[in-house]
């Protein structure tokens, strides 16, 4: 097959992240997490000591942090600076300051550059992220955009809690996922939709393996198709 590159959105509570280091696995592709480059930069933020609702110093941190990701669907290469924050940038308080960090235009701008860069060259590519097939790569070969119903995406993050050893309570988490939902959908900047030549899938009733096996199939056709 020639190289391609593929896009998958869509929001947390689909199985994103699995699937896309799956497919890329399964194409011998580089993968590029997008949402890591707006962790490491949200990190960079809090180590600051700056507030992340404060857009013109986010915006101006952001023009200057050295961050950088790996291709390897199975390492996890996070780096800010010469650190290795693989880890860190998944902890609680990264999350939480995420979505304020991300909705500023200036660390937008700055991270979808460096999207690009990173995705140009000659061979396949998956890249992971929430506005990847409508703002970075509007002409990839293939677009995804993974959906799932808001009660089974709060029922995989309830049993994700109870298996941390957090709490159970499916009713709230339930009425977070809707709330952030909406949230993501109206943002001015970068909402969180599918664009038009994108291939919706819903993966409320598939397993992981399944929807692998399914976006490998599209890939196959899509590819053929547009050549
Ligand atoms: O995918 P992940 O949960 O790691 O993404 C973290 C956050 O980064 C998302 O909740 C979203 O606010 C932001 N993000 C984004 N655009 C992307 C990828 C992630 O705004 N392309």
């Amino acid at each position: 097959m020639s190289p391609v590159v593929v896009t998958v959105d869509g929001p947390a509570g689909t199985g994103k992240s699995s699937v896309s280091r799956g497919l890329a696995r399964a194409l011998g592709a580089r993968y590029l997490d997008t949402g890591a480059m707006y962790r490491i930069v949200t990190l960079a933020v809090l180590r600051a000591g700056i507030d992340p609702s404060d857009e013109a110093a986010v915006g101006d941190l952001a023009a200057s942090v050295q961050l950088s990701v790996g291709y390897d669907p199975d390492v996890d290469h996070c780096y800010l600076g010469a650190e290795d924050v693989s880890v860190e940038i998944r902890g609680d308080e990264v999350t939480r300051a995420v979505s304020a960090v991300s909705a500023v235009p200036a660390v937008r701008s700055r991270l979808v550059g460096l999207q690009r860069e990173l995705a140009a060259g000659p061979s396949s590519i998956v890249v992971e992220g929430r506005d990847i097939g409508t703002v970075v790569l509007p002409d990839a070969d293939v677009k995804i955009f993974l959906t799932a119903s808001a009660e089974t995406r709060a029922q995989r993050r309830n049993d994700q809690n109870i298996a941390a050893g957090l709490s159970d309570d499916y009713d709230s988490v339930l009425a977070d996922v809707r709330r952030r939902d909406h949230l993501d959908s109206t943002r001015a900047v970068s909402p969180l939709r599918a664009a038009a030549d994108a291939v919706v899938v819903d993966t409320s009733e598939m397993t992981e393996t399944e929807v692998i096996a399914h976006l490998l199939e599209l890939v196959k056709q899509r590819s053929e198709a547009v050549r």
